[in-house]
């Protein structure tokens, strides 16, 4: 899931101060498990925008508001409403708030979150980094730990040798990732694995903006 957290409340009125009235757009899914763009979310910032004098014309929790195509539907219900707002106000990940830059070609867009990165939520309410994105995975050959997200540094083959007492020695308060990948590859009996050097990755793999057709994809998967 995306990880976002609200903006500091502050720069998002910096960012609005020129317009009155807001529609508001939140997510059900990765958003509203992060509590950023949630019912609950979005009926209290609508409660802060009062406050500060603002008028609220709407709101809609879209099923998932990066289905561009799927929130432009659900929206139509909502057209009087968003057609009163002088912008539109996204509760979101920054894909989220990019679908409402489509549908409203006419309207100032604002993100009401800043997107953190790609993870889980391990406990409740605590959300931890897991993946980079790198565009060609390699944790097949790590034992399902990805050094790329885990490792500060990044490193394909590892530890470096500032590792300490099995942490890390970028952030002393983390298990250095290497230990772990060494610890569950001894658990997993796949030791040998290890003394493999992993080759440079292609990181053109995951050259941005990224775009996939999932049924051509499908098809050439398949041979
Ligand atoms: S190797 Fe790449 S795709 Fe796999 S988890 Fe790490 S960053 Fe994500
Ligand atoms: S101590 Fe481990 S996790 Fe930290 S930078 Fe070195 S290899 Fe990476």
């Amino acid at each position: 899931m995306i990880i976002t957290k609200q903006k500091d409340r502050d720069k998002l009125m910096e960012c609005i101060k020129k317009h009155d009235k807001f529609f508001l757009i939140g997510c059900s899914e990765c958003a509203t498990l992060c509590g950023t763009g949630s019912p609950e979310a979005l009926d209290e910032m609508e409660e802060f925008l009062k406050g500060q004098g603002k008028t609220v014309t709407g709101k809609l929790v879209p099923k998932t508001g990066c289905q561009t195509l799927g929130t432009k539907i659900e929206l139509k219900k909502d057209k009087e409403a968003c057609d009163a707002a002088d912008a539109i106000i996204v509760m979101s990940c920054g894909a989220g708030t990019q679908s409402a830059t489509e549908i409203f070609p006419d309207k100032p867009v604002y993100p009401a979150n800043d997107s953190l990165f790609l993870g889980n939520m391990t406990r409740f309410q605590m959300f931890d980094e897991r993946c980079s994105l790198c565009g060609e995975c390699v944790i097949g050959m790590t034992a399902g730990i990805c050094p790329i997200t885990n490792c500060p540094k990044g490193l394909l083959n590892g530890p470096c040798g500032g590792m300490s007492d099995g942490n890390c020695e970028v952030s002393p308060d983390i298990p250095c990732a290497w230990v772990r990948i060494y610890e569950r590859q001894k658990r997993l009996d796949n030791i040998e694995e290890m003394k493999e050097t992993i080759e440079a990755k292609d990181w053109s793999k995951g050259q941005k903006p990224g775009r996939l057709y999932a049924k051509k994809q499908k098809e050439e998967t398949k041979g």
